[in-house]
């Protein structure tokens, strides 16, 4: 077995290395896993949220180190504090709704019968996470997986292989016991092979598409329910009567904050003609006051992308867009820290269409392709043609409009006048190559619980 080894986007240096768990430790692992889980459902519901808000608070305490390890692991300027933000607020609102979402619901209780549906803990459940948001993802289903009585088993991506770490440590220090949360490094073959031996009642994976193939296939006839959320090509839609400089603000943010590495970010935008040159010449000036740069400079709002590999793919999209006819409006002069490696120039392009891979698949990085449109027509069949859905980006005055369109987007979330944004009280889902299942919300607790009917009569 080879280490995995963490590359750091920020000077290319080796910043982490770890020895993957053997098939046999990692099936150990999971056995842990399983034997600590009814006595962890057994404690009360308070208990557990206590203890989950107590591991969040720790993490919260441990700030100052976190902020600075997701810079050198995968790039995101200090200046944003990491993503305490989000993880608070979604770990406050899972924990806010669990008694109800998870208290029995009672049909009759009469004398005759009693019946109720309950909901049990699906047991062991296994977190597959990506670099890109990594305290984010991995609290989406953390969260909920052991407040409602799992047992959790966390795999983390190689590229933030040490938020990993830091989760364990936070929620161990809290007081949640070390067979309730085990953080393990795997390689992909350990990976499937659990998964495939049915160690895990379920398994919850964001990534790619090609890897979420792969972890379909793995569960193949094992009736291991998934949770798979994967990757997008989110669109924006400006539509004649939208504001102009928040559709701009917000659409280019959504484009390029985390250099553009959010599987919700924006990818691609449809202007309506009367809106189209002034958009697309205030978009350019809001991407030329970005500042490319080092993570810990305090002036970077774009850092490195996580790995020279990730630029690479966007720079051969944006350079066979250019070899089709589109036009690049950033001049990469403006970005002097671009290296041709891992920190990119951001680019936004014109004159681009649907026979280009810089429309169809996704990026995950600083480029959008502008494309304008005469009519809501035109806009709904271009957000549509896509093998993705994960969010569509309406811009208009009118709360039925938006309704109304999106309706007919094939999407998980239709988004009026913002973007990029999760509300933990709604569900986060996709259709198409995104993927299917849900985090967040009730529906969250539902994807890491199962209902159990109760069918109770008196004789
Ligand atoms: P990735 O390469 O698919 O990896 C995701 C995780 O899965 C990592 O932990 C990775 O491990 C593991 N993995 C990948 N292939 C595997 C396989 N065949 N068997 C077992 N494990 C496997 O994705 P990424 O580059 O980290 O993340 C970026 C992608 O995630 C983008 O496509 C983005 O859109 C998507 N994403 C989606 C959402 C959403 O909510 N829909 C949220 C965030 C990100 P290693 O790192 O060790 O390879």
């Amino acid at each position: 077995m080879k280490p995995v080894q963490l590359i750091s986007p920020v000077d290319g240096r080796v910043y982490a290395e770890r020895m993957p768990l053997s098939l046999e430790a990692a099936q150990a692992v999971a056995a842990r896993a399983k034997a600590a889980q009814k006595g962890w459902a057994a404690r009360p519901l308070e208990d557990r949220i206590a203890l989950v808000k107590a591991g969040v608070a720790r993490l919260n305490e441990m700030k100052d180190v976190v902020v600075e390890e997701l810079a050198w692991q995968m790039g995101r300027p200090t200046r944003f504090g990491g993503e305490y933000g989000g993880v608070n607020a979604r770990t406050e609102y899972m924990a806010s709704i669990a008694a109800e979402t998870l208290a029995p619901q009672m049909i009759e209780n009469s004398n005759a019968f009693r019946r109720y549906l309950a909901r049990e803990p699906l047991g062991v459940v296994f977190i597959v996470a990506p670099w890109n948001y990594p305290y984010l993802t991995t609290i989406n289903t953390l969260v909920p997986a052991l407040i409602a009585g799992n047992t959790v088993v966390l795999k983390h991506a190689s590229q933030t292989l040490l938020v990993g770490e830091r989760l364990a440590q936070a929620f161990h220090e809290a007081g949640v016991p070390e067979d309730v949360f085990q953080n393990v490094v795997l390689d992909h073959a350990t990976t499937e092979a659990l998964i495939a031996a049915r160690a895990f009642n379920f398994v919850n994976f964001t990534g790619s598409v090609a890897g979420g193939q792969a972890i379909e296939r793995a569960a193949a006839g094992t009736f291991t329910p998934l949770g798979l959320e994967l990757g997008g090509k989110d669109p924006g839609y400006v539509r004649a009567d939208a504001n102009l400089d928040a559709a701009v603000d917000t659409l280019m943010d959504g484009a390029m904050f985390n250099a553009g590495q959010c599987c919700c970010g924006i990818e691609r935008i449809y202007v309506h003609e009367s809106l189209y040159d002034a958009f697309v010449e205030k978009a350019v000036a809001w991407v030329n006051a970005l500042k490319l740069g080092n993570p810990f400079d305090a002036a970077s709002t774009l850092g490195p992308m996580a790995n020279t590999r990730f630029a690479k793919v966007v720079r051969d999209q944006i350079a066979e867009a250019v070899a089709q006819g589109a036009k690049p409006l950033i001049d990469p002069a403006n970005f002097p820290a671009d290296d041709g490696g891992a920190y990119l120039a951001p680019q936004v392009l014109v004159n681009v269409t649907h026979a280009m891979r810089v429309m169809m698949e996704e990026s995950f990085g600083p480029v959008v392709g502008i494309m304008k449109v005469k009519d809501d027509a035109e806009a709904l069949r271009l957000m549509n043609d896509s093998p993705y859905g994960l969010t569509a980006s309406i811009w208009t005055e009118d709360y039925d409009t938006a309704s109304a369109l999106g309706a007919q987007v094939e999407t998980g979330t239709v988004f009026m006048n913002r973007a990029d944004y999760l509300d933990p009280a709604l569900c986060w889902t996709g259709c198409k190559d995104t993927g299917r299942g849900g985090s967040l919300s009730y529906l969250g607790f539902h994807s890491v619980t199962r209902p159990k009917s109760y069918h109770l009569k008196k004789v």
